[in-house]
């Protein structure tokens, strides 16, 4: 188990492969400090989504090794780990229920004020609103009958109410209209505060924040650093 996790990952010439026959992560090695935010970079196949799979355990590396908070993430529970990590992923999981539930999915206990706070942290109040029954809206299967752009607004909150010491992000390459493309990067930063994140970046907005670029071609780093050094 982890306890008091601060959020330093470090990968220590990391490999893997989903198939035997072709290796998708080549000896990969980066170390993230606390509340660092670390853009992934780099075309599609490159191995992006691949590094978050393995930063929250989904796979283990096979060989070299992965450490969190000085630990190897071998030893580490996948529960704890899930406990440490929220999620903001492209098609970010929203179920058939109601606004505030789907808020609440990132801590089952959290009271409607503390879901309403985050809410607002990520700028969706506004439009929650908006809707014919505000926080009791019901949504359809996936977030049907709000827009892509809300969708990553929701997430954001339910990442805020989460509270986690490590955010793994995966931005939309979905075109979003430019307020609320705003809104989310303001929520963004909010949220990413004082967190170590990973972020598959797409927007030069959000890699021009970054405290370290990798960028990834097949399988390994084949640059690294702040956007003004590359
Ligand atoms: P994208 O920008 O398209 O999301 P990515 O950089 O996230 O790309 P990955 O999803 O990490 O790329 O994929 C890296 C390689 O691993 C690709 O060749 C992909 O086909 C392969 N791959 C990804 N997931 C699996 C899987 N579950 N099983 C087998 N191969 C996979
Ligand atoms: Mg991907």
């Amino acid at each position: 188990t982890l306890s008091n996790v601060c959020g330093e990952i470090e990968f220590r010439n990391v490999s893997f492969s989903y198939e035997e026959d072709s290796q998708t992560i080549r000896d990969v090695s980066f170390s993230a400090s606390q509340g660092e935010m670390i853009a992934l970079v780099g075309p599609t196949g490159a191995g992006k989504s691949t590094i978050i799979n393995l930063i929250s355990r989904f796979y283990d590396a096979e060989s070299g090794s992965i450490w969190i908070d000085g630990q190897e993430i071998k030893k580490v529970t996948r529960e704890s780990l899930r406990k440490a990590m929220a999620f903001v992923l492209q098609d970010s999981y929203l179920f058939e229920g109601t606004i505030r539930e789907n808020i609440r999915f990132g801590r089952l206990d959290a009271s409607d004020e503390a879901v309403i706070e985050a809410a607002k942290t990520a700028n969706a109040h506004s439009f929650i609103m908006k809707l014919p029954n505000q926080y009791d809206t019901i949504l359809k299967q996936d977030g049907g009958g709000i827009s892509q752009g809300q969708k990553q607004l929701l997430s954001i909150a339910r990442a805020v109410l989460a509270d986690p010491v490590i955010l793994i992000l995966d931005e939309a390459t979905s075109s979003i209209d430019t307020i609320t493309e705003l809104q989310i990067q303001e929520a963004l930063g909010r949220l990413m505060k004082g967190r170590t994140s990973f972020v598959v970046a797409h927007r030069l907005n959000t890699i021009r924040r970054a405290d370290q670029i990798l960028v990834l071609s097949e399988g390994r780093i084949i640059e690294r650093g702040k956007h003004e050094e590359l």
